[in-house]
């Protein structure tokens, strides 16, 4: 006796091997773009088992969470604007001052140095 082919093929979702043909073969769906997906529904019962739902829910919170991201880092970029902007305000007025007391910092250290150079 000649034994059949049977072909398998893992599920997209879940990576279990559906058995696609023969007496043992799963239920499975296959989408438009060859995904495999098991599915186990008894009739009139919710599916025990729809990788093709959950695969579909996933790529649903996928793309909401994106959307999410998005829109935070987008809040996220103008705080962030708001905050470089108030900063830079705060330099141009600081600046000044500090670099007055830098210099004079440096006057002070040399001041103090050529004092160390030739004890009295
Ligand atoms: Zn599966």
């Amino acid at each position: 006796m000649k034994k059949k082919a049977i072909y398998s093929h893992k599920c997209d979702w879940c990576n279990r091997e559906l058995i696609l043909n023969g007496s043992d073969s799963d239920s499975y769906v296959i989408t438009a773009e060859y995904k495999y997906f098991c599915i186990i529904q008894d009739k009139g019962k919710p599916a025990e088992r729809d990788c093709m739902a959950d695969y579909l829910n996933d790529i649903n919170e996928k793309i909401i969470k994106k959307a999410k991201d998005l829109e935070t880092k987008k809040r996220q970029k103008e705080e962030q604007e708001k905050l470089e902007k108030e900063k830079r305000n705060l330099e141009r007025v600081r600046v000044l001052p500090k670099l007055e007391a830098l210099k004079k910092e440096f006057k002070d250290r040399e001041f103090q140095r050529r004092l160390s150079k030739h004890p009295s």
